[in-house]
C-alpha cells in the first residue's frame, strides 16, 4: 500500500497520510484487509487526486469544513465512513497525525482560495520552471 504521496507536498502530503491510516485502520475491519483492498486502494487514489485539484492548496480547511464539495457523491458517501469510524481510532496508532487533524479542524476556514494555489498548478508551474522548452 501506498503510504505517502508522490505528487503532493507539504500540509497535502500530510493529509494523505492521514487519510491512508484511516483508511486502513477501516479496510480491516470492514474488508478484511491488512493492507487496503482493491475498493480502498482506489478510494485513496481518488482522494489524492482531489487534494491535488484542491483549490485551497496548502491552506486547504479539513475536508468536513471545507465549503468546496468537490467529491462526487458515492465517493463522499464511502469517505464519510471511513473518517466516521476511524476518526476516533486514530489516537492511538497514530496520536500526532490525529492530533494534527483536530486542532486543524478548529481552524477557520480560510477566504475564498486564488487561482494556482492548488498542489496540482503549483506542480505545473514548477515543472515548467525547469523546462522552458516542454510544454
Ligand atoms: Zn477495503
Amino acid at each position: 500500500m501506498k503510504k505517502s504521496s508522490e505528487i503532493l507536498v507539504g500540509e497535502l502530503e500530510t493529509e494523505f497520510k492521514t487519510v491512508a491510516a484511516m483508511m486502513k485502520i477501516y479496510c480491516k475491519q470492514h474488508h478484511g484487509s491488512s493492507t487496503l483492498c482493491q475498493q480502498c486502494r482506489e478510494l485513496l487514489v481518488y482522494a489524492e487526486t482531489k487534494l491535488d485539484r484542491c483549490p485551497y492548496g496548502e491552506s486547504k480547511p479539513t475536508c468536513n469544513k471545507c465549503p468546496i464539495h468537490c467529491y462526487k457523491p458515492e465517493e463522499k458517501q464511502q469517505m464519510k465512513a471511513v473518517m466516521r469510524y476511524a476518526g476516533p481510532r486514530m489516537l492511538l496508532p497514530h496520536p500526532i497525525l490525529s492530533i494534527r487533524h483536530l486542532l486543524h479542524e478548529r481552524r477557520e476556514v480560510p477566504p475564498k482560495p486564488i487561482a494556482g494555489l492548488s498542489n496540482r498548478a503549483r506542480r505545473k508551474a514548477k515543472s515548467s520552471d525547469k523546462q522552458p522548452s516542454d510544454k
